[in-house]
């Protein structure tokens, strides 16, 4: 049985479909026989698909839209089927394009139609006039190259699919949408489409899920890189006595030689050794760090240079040192003032000839790597006490530069905290409003002895604390009530200084209530000490007033 449906015969009995119906305002709902309807503005839905598109692109846009349309046409052909059993097969089939229209979506007239279902014959002509998705892309000054009436075809294959019982694909040949005259539509069996595997993947939302979880992937680490980068504050600064650094680094960056960076502790000396490596003729090698003063004397060796199987008790396995891992790259040694007699007299080697050997083995080594060394005390003082090679010292003092304190540049801590408080934001994925004015200035006015460490983790501190939309305040920065080595005071011209807290009856008096013993303030003291230093014993000692053999001393005896 096969119907040819020209134009002319498409009457609009809508009745048995208005029939179905229902506003039921009272409930809140409006029923299509089963299906509970929502009427919406078009308007509503224009803004919705600009910002969806402007958010995952065209192309995946467009598979949300045809997937939108082919759910709604599922249901429609249930609805079909239902309300004509028996009419002819275009009489139910012309139940969707009817409800199309009814639905305000489209004006639906039909071209051609060819459909036999029993004989499993499907071919249609369809001609769209005033598809709400044009009126959206119009209204929304959305421009494409390709046709855009993406639900409308959904729909119109899902329920010509699921009413033949076969996989039918339209394509819109034409589109209002893209410039073309009018919209229309061709629908025959999928094997008649030569791209019909292609087009049936934009309906397998598995695929675009995957295709978002790799836009996720790829977004994460895109942030990571914004991160890392957002971590490199060198170059941030217009004070004259930083740009004269910037000047000494830019200027050693290329070459090959040794460099010596000066500066307290926080200055962001690895951050410029960073930045050193990458401004290197081998930025693509590795950049490797290590703290001497956070390794143990007795370790320092096997980490810097290697150890061998069975070399000492413990060393069960032989493996590389970090200046091994840094062949071809940078290795970057802070606090070298630590190293032992031994590890001075290696080092020299190293740099002197290029070779090494680990610790236990024979075997002599060669590797090609740059050291940048760096220390917050006198070098030449140590040099003169005997605690550090004067061959080495000059070896390493080819090139010195001194990174200058916070509080000798603060006409860079505005552009800093600009700078920590855009990576502080994307990292705790929230946006305060900055600093309140009061903050600002007492962040001008501080002295910042901890530098720019201390800076970024007062604003971290500041972002945590302060919610989205509101200003960070000063409380939130230096919260006065902090138990912390370090405090803030007023100075009798009433400016904001760093002073150190002075024991007061009133929390000595706190902590004999609690019942506090004299162990336990020594362990905590000395491990808060050790967190703040970064497990940096020398840094640590000075913190707590004592020497650095003092406190190795107390820190052995801590209870495990
Ligand atoms: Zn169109």
């Amino acid at each position: 049985m096969t119907m040819k449906y020209r134009a002319a015969e498409h009457s609009a009995l809508l009745k048995d479909l208005t029939d179905r119906i229902h506003f039921l305002g009272s409930e809140g709902k409006i029923w299509l026989d089963e299906q509970r309807m929502l009427l919406m503005q078009v308007s509503a839905m224009a803004s919705f698909r600009r910002e969806l598109i402007e958010m995952i692109g065209e192309e995946r846009a467009k598979g949300f839209f045809l997937r939108l349309g082919y759910q709604s046409g599922l249901k429609d052909a249930e609805l079909a089927r239902k309300l004509r059993p028996n009419g002819s097969d275009i009489d139910m089939f012309l139940i969707g394009p009817q409800l199309h229209s009814l639905k305000g979506m489209v004006n639906v007239r039909p071209v051609e139609m060819d459909i036999d279902i029993e004989a499993g014959i499907f071919y249609a002509e369809i001609e769209w006039v005033d598809s709400f998705e044009v009126e959206n892309h119009q209204s929304e000054h959305l421009h494409s190259d390709q046709p855009i009436c993406w639900t409308l075809l959904g729909y119109a294959i899902s329920y010509s699919s699921f009413f033949i019982g076969r996989q039918i694909i339209y394509k819109e040949v034409s589109c209002r949408g893209c410039g073309d005259k009018m919209c229309r539509i061709i629908g025959k069996p999928a094997e008649e489409w030569e791209d019909a595997d292609t087009f049936m993947r934009y309906f397998q939302s598995d695929s675009i899920i995957d295709e978002l979880h790799t836009l996720q992937l790829q977004v994460e680490n895109m942030s990571q890189r914004l991160q890392l980068r957002a971590g490199q504050f060198y170059g941030i600064g217009r004070s004259a006595i930083y740009r004269k650094t910037c000047e000494l680094i830019d200027k050693v960056a290329p070459g090959k030689a040794s460099v010596l960076l000066l500066g307290e502790t926080g200055v962001g000396k690895e951050v410029i050794a960073r930045s050193l490596h990458l401004r290197s003729e081998r930025p693509g090698g590795p950049f490797i760090a290590l703290n001497c003063a956070a390794i143990t004397p007795d370790l320092i060796e096997a980490e810097l240079f290697g150890v061998e199987k069975g070399a000492y008790t413990g060393a069960q396995q032989s493996r590389m040192g970090r200046f091994e891992r840094a062949h071809g790259g940078t290795l970057f040694l802070d606090e070298i003032i630590e190293l032992t007699p031994r590890a001075q007299a290696s080092l020299l080697r190293v740099l002197q000839e290029g070779e090494l050997e680990r610790v236990g083995d024979s075997q002599t080594r060669s590797v090609d790597v740059r050291v940048i060394g760096a220390t917050h005390d006198d070098l030449g003082q140590a040099v003169k006490e005997g605690r550090f090679r004067a061959d080495l010292y000059y070896r390493l003092n080819v090139y010195p530069v001194r990174i200058p304190a916070l509080r000798d540049r603060r006409e860079d801590i505005p552009p800093l905290i600009e700078h920590f408080l855009e990576k502080l934001h994307l990292s705790y994925q929230k946006k305060t409003l900055g600093l309140s004015d009061r903050a600002s200035e007492a962040c001008l006015r501080y002295d910042w002895p901890g530098n720019i460490r201390e800076l970024e983790n007062l604003i971290e501190r500041g972002v945590i604390i302060t919610d989205s939309n509101q200003s960070i305040s000063v409380e939130a920065l230096f919260p006065l009530q902090s138990a912390e080595a370090h405090s803030i005071g007023l100075s009798s011209e009433g400016n904001l200084i760093s002073q150190k807290l002075e024991p007061t009856h009133a929390w000595v008096d706190q902590l004999l209530d609690l019942g506090v013993s004299l162990d336990t303030m020594e362990e905590q003291l000395l491990q808060g000490a050790m967190e703040r230093a970064e497990q940096n014993v020398s840094e640590a000692a000075r913190l707590l007033g004592m020497t650095r053999p003092a406190l190795a001393y107390r820190l052995k005896k801590l209870p495990e």
